[in-house]
């Protein structure tokens, strides 16, 4: 998977993945990353990328060229790219649009500073707008890091036990079940007997239903949506009766 970044800020970029998930992806070159600066592509002897509004209003917006010039740039080396604009007006970014960016070669994230970009850029070059929740961040640097990242995680080798991806919360729609490690028993409490008993089938079906209560305590949004198995909705039917009794 390549992932090419335009921004005026690539060291927020770069700094950003040296650590961690990511930074082993790029070492064993599971995904590629590079940035194109707008700034290279301005004809403005100052490097400038911004103006005023038309018609007025507060603030500067990025203009069209010198970005959409870094992506014609970006699309020489990733053909078939995706083009995504980081924009707060985009459709809310989750897991399930996580997956299905995963199965692409080739990402272009561009990431706005100031008011935002010309709307000529979203007209000409933008495949899909894209925002990472309902509030507004100074620019779209974190949020393609926030994609790279979530993105990155669902292509196989990039965690190194894929496993442990299909058990993150959402991988099924759902939040996963607690989880404890060493010491058994503390001062801040103890860890739920079950999981110490080596007993594999019944440590399983615990971990599905501490999963149904936590989604249906933390996220009851999520259960209405979920495409429960025939098991997991049986479990559900038994907690909410169970539930309807105290
Ligand atoms: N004036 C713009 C508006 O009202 O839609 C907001 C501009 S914001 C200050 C600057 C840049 O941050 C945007 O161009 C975008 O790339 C990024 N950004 C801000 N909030 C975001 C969000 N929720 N999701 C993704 N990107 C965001």
């Amino acid at each position: 998977m390549k992932f090419s970044v335009v921004t005026i800020f690539p060291q927020i970029i770069w700094a950003n993945l040296e650590f961690g998930i990511l930074g082993k992806a790029i070492d064993k070159e599971k995904i590629e990353v590079s940035t194109y600066d707008p700034r290279d592509y301005s004809k403005s002897p100052t490097k400038r990328v911004d103006d005023k509004p038309f018609g007025g209003g507060s603030g500067m917006v990025m203009e069209a060229g010198p970005i959409i010039k870094a992506v014609e740039e970006a699309k020489k080396k990733s053909i078939d790219a995706h083009v995504i604009y980081l924009s707060p007006q985009g459709k809310l970014f989750n897991q399930e649009k996580a997956k299905e960016l995963a199965d692409k070669s080739n990402i272009i994230l561009i990431s706005g500073r100031y008011e935002g970009v010309d709307q000529r850029v979203v007209d000409h070059i933008v495949d899909e707008e894209i925002s990472i929740g309902d509030y507004v961040l100074s620019g779209g640097e974190i949020a393609s890091l926030i994609l790279i990242d979530s993105i990155s995680r669902q292509i196989e080798g990039v965690v190194g036990d894929f496993q442990s991806v299909e058990d993150d919360s959402l991988y099924d729609g759902l939040l996963k079940h607690p989880q404890y490690t060493r010491p058994e028993e503390s001062e801040y409490g103890v860890v739920p007997k079950i999981l110490l008993s080596g007993n594999h089938e019944s440590i399983r079906s615990w971990k599905i239903k501490k999963s149904l209560e936590n989604t249906m305590k933390k996220r009851p949004d999520l259960l209405e949506k979920a495409n429960l198995d025939k098991e997991k909705k049986k479990v559900l039917g038994q907690i909410k009766k169970d539930e309807e009794k105290t």
